[in-house]
Parts: C-alpha cells; structure tokens; sequence
C-alpha cells in the first residue's frame, strides 16, 4: 500500500489525511496535541466558557493511518526525518505546515491544557483592562474588535494600521458596511497611523502604558499584535529548497504538486499560490491533491487542478452577530447582511464541520 506522509495537521493537512485514510497508508506528522481551530481563538479568548470548543484531539481523526506526535526536522521527496533523526519514508509527501500568527490569533503551544490555560489567564487580564489598543486593522485585528465589544460593549477599543484603507481589494460597499458596523459597536478606527515606538509592555499582558502613535500618543491598559504572519517553513532540504520563494512559501503547480516534484505536495498557506492565505482555501487544496494522490495510487493520470479564484470571499464576523461578508457567485460579488454572516459563520465560528471531521462527541 501506497505510504503518504502529511508534514503538518492543519486545516488542509488534517483533511488530505482523512480523504486518503482509507485507500492509502497515511502518517500525519504534527507536533500539537489536538487541531486548533483558528478561526475560533477570538471568541475563545473572550469567552472562557466556549474556549474548548476550538480544539480537536486527533485520536480519532484516521482510523487506518495514525498521527505521530512530533515536528519534521527534515522533509525531502522521499521522506520525513524527526528530530530524533528517525525517518518516515514515502511514497507521496503532502506539506502542510501553514503558517504562526502573534498569539492569541493563532497559539503558541503544542499543548492543549497549556493553550487554553493562556488563553484563560490572558481573558482575566483583559477583563480588567478597560482601554484595549489593537495593532493591525486586517480582518483579525477587526474580528477581536468585535469580539470584544460584544462581551463588554464599555471598553475602549482602538484599532491602529498605517494603511488607508480597511480590506483592500473588496468592495466598495463592503468597506463602507464594515466602517458602520464598527462605528455603531463603538471600536475607534485609526487608519494612516503608525506606532512611532513599542509599547513597553508585552502584547496581550495587562499593564497601562501610552504610546506615540504618528496620529498622537494613545494610553491603553493592554494591546495585542494583530500583523506579522509567518510561514512554518525552514526544514525543507536542498532538493525541495529549490521551490521555496524569497517569501518563504513553495511554488506549486495547478495539480499542487510542488515545482518540479511530482510525488511531492502542498496545500493550505504554505503555498505561494496568488490568493488570500485561509482555511477555506487550504481544504480546497487538500480535496484536489486527494483525488491527485487516489488517481496516482490507482496507476491512473492526476487531473484534478486548482486555481484561485479572481474574486476574493470573505467572512468577517464581529462578533456572533454582527460582521460583513463578500462571496463570488456567477451573476458577481455578493455582499451578506450581518445576519447572513452571522448565520454563515458568526453563531459557531465553523465548529460544527470539525465536530464531525475529527469525530468527537461533542455538540457544535
Ligand atoms: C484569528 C484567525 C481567524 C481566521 N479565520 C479564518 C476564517 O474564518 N476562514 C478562513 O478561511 N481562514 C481563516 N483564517 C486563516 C486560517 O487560519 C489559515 O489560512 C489556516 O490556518 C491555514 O491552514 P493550513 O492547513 O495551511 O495550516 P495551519 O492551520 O497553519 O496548520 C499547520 C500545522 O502544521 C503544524 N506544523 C508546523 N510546523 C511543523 C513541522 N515542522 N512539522 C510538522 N508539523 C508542523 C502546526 O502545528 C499546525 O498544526 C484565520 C486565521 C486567524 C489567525
């Protein structure tokens, strides 16, 4: 039986895994303990009680291959060496190790109870923090916006970005949506302005401090960096290292075989495919390089391909019921109303869909 080796549980790791569970031998690589749902570690931090919701232990994720609790130190067209220098060989090699973001976005431990600890202690110091500084206006430094003003509509939240514009690159209609959404929450929103220096305590740690912004020095009680993703790259070897971009990301082919590997994949963010690096877009990837792997096992041509779509989608919760979403359909872009975001995303934050994908027993 065909031996696929999946470097990384992440979204679209965690899918390609489970589409070939049952026709190949699949070893997932992945040093966390339980799958973190991103997409939900806002609504975590701001509300404890829901905070487990986001992680999925992986025990029940394959039923045939299995997981191995470790990181690839080395990944090369055949195979993948741990830091023990124990190797794993394969027939096919699927790369999916996404990418960090600044905590509490994404977290920043292998360790389940660890990370929802953090996350716990992080919510009693924001709790008690009634000026709340936010740097970055992307889409999550807005949703912890929303998030927070829907848990304690009294703080002051101001959200700080040296760029002009909110969501570049959608439209129109949703930008002017999202400013009035965060006008009636009452998030301030300092577009064209820069901090002039760090704040001197350390994101996400209570402390009142003022810092000099180049729109005028703002006091807070605890700020959180919300911009500065990084690619989890760096342990390819000489071979695949010829595909990687300046970036760091892994030049792909329309079947997601990487650049001059047929036998070597990748999907999620750490693809340098031109489009918004997301979740949703990471299991497209992950179901085109199944049916890719399935074909090749079967001795039968690939001939599923992906290319990224011309019109961005997105859904921007600001909290469980408000928040602005945009999605192509063939008569154009369509923008949601709040309570289609709401419905779509905002409510469960997706949780339902992972609830079944790593089997647990659990309501969404
Ligand atoms: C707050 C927030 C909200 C978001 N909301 C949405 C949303 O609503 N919709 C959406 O589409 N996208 C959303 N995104 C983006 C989304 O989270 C990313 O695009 C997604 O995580 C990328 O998936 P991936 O499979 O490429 O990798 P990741 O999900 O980043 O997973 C990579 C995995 O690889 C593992 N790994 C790293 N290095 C190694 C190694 N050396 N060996 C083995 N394993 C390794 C990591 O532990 C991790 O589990 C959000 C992001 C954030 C931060």
């Amino acid at each position: 039986m065909s031996r696929v080796v999946v470097v990384g549980g992440g979204y679209g790791g965690s899918a390609v895994a489970k589409a070939l569970d049952e026709h190949t031998d699949v070893v997932l690589v992945e040093p966390k303990e339980a799958f973190v749902h991103a997409a939900g570690s806002l609504r975590a931090l701001v509300r404890p009680d829901w905070a487990e919701n986001i992680f999925f232990p992986y025990d029940r994720l394959l039923t045939r291959g299995r997981v191995v609790r470790d990181r690839a130190a080395s990944v090369g067209p055949d195979g993948v060496t741990l830091p023990s220098g124990e190797r794993i060989a394969a027939d096919h090699v699927v790369l999916a190790t996404g990418s960090g973001y600044p905590y509490p976005a994404k977290t920043d431990t292998d360790s389940a109870a660890e990370a929802l600890e953090r996350l716990r202690a992080t919510h009693k110091e924001l709790a008690d923090a009634p000026r709340v500084l936010i740097v970055g206006a992307g889409p999550v430094g807005l949703e912890l916006s929303g998030e927070i003003k829907a848990v304690w509509p009294d703080k002051r939240v101001t959200v700080v970005d040296p760029a002009e514009r909110l969501v570049p690159g959608f439209e129109p209609d949703l930008r002017e949506a999202l400013h009035r959404q965060l006008d009636e929450l009452g998030v301030r929103v300092r577009l064209g302005t820069a901090l002039t220096e760090q704040p001197p305590t350390e994101p996400a740690r209570a402390g009142t401090f003022t810092v000099g912004t180049t729109g005028g020095p703002i006091t807070a009680d605890i700020w959180f960096r919300c911009h500065g993703v990084r690619v989890n790259g760096g342990f390819l070897d000489d071979a695949l290292s010829a595909a990687v971009t300046p970036q760091g990301r892994v030049r792909v082919t329309e079947s997601l075989t990487v650049e001059g590997f047929e036998h070597v994949h990748a999907v999620g963010d750490i693809t340098d495919l031109a489009e918004a690096k997301m979740a949703g877009y990471a299991m497209q990837h992950a179901d085109v390089v199944a049916k890719n792997i399935l074909a090749r096992v079967r001795g039968e041509r690939p001939t599923a391909t992906y290319h990224p779509s011309p019109v961005p989608s997105i859904l921007l919760p600001l909290g469980p019921e408000a928040g602005v979403g945009q999605f192509p359909t063939p008569d154009g872009t369509t923008i949601l109303p709040p309570e289609a975001v709401a419905r779509y995303k905002g409510a469960d934050l997706f949780t339902g869909r992972f609830v079944e994908l790593f089997g647990v027993d659990r309501q969404p």
